[in-house]
């Protein structure tokens, strides 16, 4: 378990901001489910709960999303779970459990890049975007192929688009981690296939879904196929104790097919 000196509750970003970069081990605390699996000391806890950033808010193009809203508010949204297939829902759905999803937030799941996040495998295939009180606002992929410096990641915006969306994950029980994530959609008729838990962290096959926007509208087996298998050759895979990269390879394989075949078969 990990010791707090004292707690600080900020009331604006900026002093947040102040706080957490003024030592080292100034900490923020979100749900704290991550933190106190360590036993680390911290300075100053900086809890950002009276900074308003608890909330989903439906706009015209996009839905942003507070980095202290919790994983089971995204889960259970109405506007979320309209946008992009429900994606993003079905993604958190099987992390750990109901307990769990309501003290896990997002501002840290987005900011500290898990390598086995199921929410970051889906956010990459919604094209969302990050906004951070010193990085400012940026796309995910801009965030994620960022250098780690110290900031607070204040939401995470989406955009509302037509189409459709599947998600697949292996886990080797049911509240573990995830061995491989996939989430794949074609919103406004762009294909995205992202791949996570490799066990870094989720990436975008870019090559794979070229394949699939050339093939246009004419998603047969052996396109699928294709893709399925340019996803796994342009993607690092390695190994850990939950799977080798072998294995990885080869859920992928076959979790990318699941996901492709589902979001064709909806026109
Ligand atoms: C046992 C366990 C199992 C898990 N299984 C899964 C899983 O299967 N799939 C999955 O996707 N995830 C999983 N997670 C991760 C989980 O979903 C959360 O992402 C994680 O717990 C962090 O959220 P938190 O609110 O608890 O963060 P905390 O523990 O409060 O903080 C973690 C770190 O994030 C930093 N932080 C917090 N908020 C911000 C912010 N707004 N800006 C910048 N930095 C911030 C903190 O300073 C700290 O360093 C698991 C976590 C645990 C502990």
């Amino acid at each position: 378990m990990f010791t707090l000196r004292t707690v600080a509750q900020p009331d604006t970003l900026e002093a947040a901001y102040k706080l957490v970069t003024e030592k080292r081990n100034n900490t923020i605390l979100g749900g704290c489910a991550y933190l106190r699996l360590g036993s680390q000391t911290i300075p100053v806890g900086v809890d950002l709960s009276k900074l308003g950033l608890q909330y989903i808010t439906e706009h015209s193009s996009t839905i942003e999303i507070g980095a202290m809203t919790s994983l089971r508010e995204v889960e259970t949204h109405a506007a979320v779970k309209n946008c992009g297939a429900g994606l993003l829902s079905k993604a958190v759905a099987n992390i750990v459990g109901v307990q769990f999803r309501n003290i896990a937030t997002v501002g840290a799941s987005v900011f500290m890049r898990y390598g086995f996040s199921d929410f970051l495998t889906a956010l990459l295939a919604l094209d969302a975007e990050v906004e951070l009180v010193k990085g400012g606002r940026m796309s995910l992929i801009a965030f994620l192929d960022s250098p780690r410096t110290k900031d607070i990641l204040t939401k995470v915006i989406i955009r509302k688009c037509n189409g459709h969306a599947a998600y697949q994950a292996l886990r080797n029980s049911a509240a573990d981690y995830p061995l491989l994530t996939v989430a794949v959609s074609r919103l406004d008729g762009k294909w995205r296939i992202a791949v996570g838990a490799r066990p870094t962290r989720a990436k975008l096959a870019a090559q794979a879904a070229a394949r699939l926007e050339n093939a246009g509208q004419e998603i047969t087996a052996a396109v699928t196929e294709e893709a399925a298998r340019l996803a796994v050759s342009e993607l690092p895979f390695g190994s850990n104790r939950r799977a080798s990269a072998a294995y990885r390879q080869a859920v992928a394989e076959t979790l990318i097919k699941r996901a492709i075949a589902e979001v064709a078969a909806c026109k």
